[in-house]
């Protein structure tokens, strides 16, 4: 079963991408991640996103797709869950392309519906449990004072991604609108789409995808 979590910035595609990889043994293909690896690691490749994702802007559609050919014929377990691509129709079009090579299909495209005011408190206040990703807010959840991650269990860095800030996050907003939600009525007209409702607390949205999902 292969999926997409389709939704702006913030929505929480990530955190249920991980329970979904906990509980179903799913693998999360998100573009993100492997982008702010190679952007870490000082790949080539890093350097020359690195500014980019720095503003907020979308990379090249080569460059993610590149990435996704490649997880897709490495990586293998109960299904792939999409995190944060495909962002254009170009990219949809090359997903669909790459699974039919591998003899696969999409399965659902969950998109998860919030408003921009929950997007830029949830970002503007969010940290990362750098061990296992645990996403924190400064005002619902806050980092534990012992500073020991109520996911793991470890003492790790809790850090703040370089576009989690009002500037880059205006930016990624209007990519998303512009690029990304012409994506909603693509997989509405193929009979892909399911809409959660992703303002609920964290365990609702979790409880709708799973109905979805069966
Ligand atoms: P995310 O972690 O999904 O919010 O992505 C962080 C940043 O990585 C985005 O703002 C883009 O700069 C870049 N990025 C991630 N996925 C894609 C994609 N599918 N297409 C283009 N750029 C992407």
């Amino acid at each position: 079963m292969n999926i997409i979590l389709l939704g702006p910035p913030g929505a929480g595609k990530g955190t249920q991408a991980r329970y979904l990889v906990e509980t179903r043994g799913m693998v999360q293909l998100s573009t993100g991640d492997m982008l702010r690896e190679a952007k870490t690691s000082g790949t080539d490749m890093g350097k020359k996103v690195a500014a980019i994702m720095d503003a907020g802007k979308l990379v090249t559609d080569e460059i993610v797709i590149g990435l996704i050919e490649e997880k897709l014929t490495t990586e293998t377990g109960a299904g792939f869950i999409f995190d944060g691509f495909p962002r254009t129709l170009a990219q949809a079009d090359a997903l669909a392309a790459l699974l039919a090579k591998l003899g696969q299909s999409l399965h659902t495209v969950i998109e998860m519906r919030v408003d921009d005011d929950a997007l830029v408190d949830r970002i503007t206040a969010r940290s990362t449990c750098s061990g296992c990703g645990e996403v924190y807010n400064d005002k619902t959840k806050p980092i534990p004072a012992d500073g020991r991650c109520t996911n793991c269990g470890e003492q790790k860095e809790f850090t703040r991604r370089a576009d989690d800030n009002e500037d880059s996050l205006r930016t990624r907003l209007m990519e998303y609108y512009k690029k990304t939600s012409p994506l909603i009525g693509y997989y509405y007209a193929k009979g892909d789409l399911r809409p959660v409702n992703g303002l609920a607390d964290i365990s609702e949205v979790t409880a709708s995808i799973e109905a979805v999902l069966g």
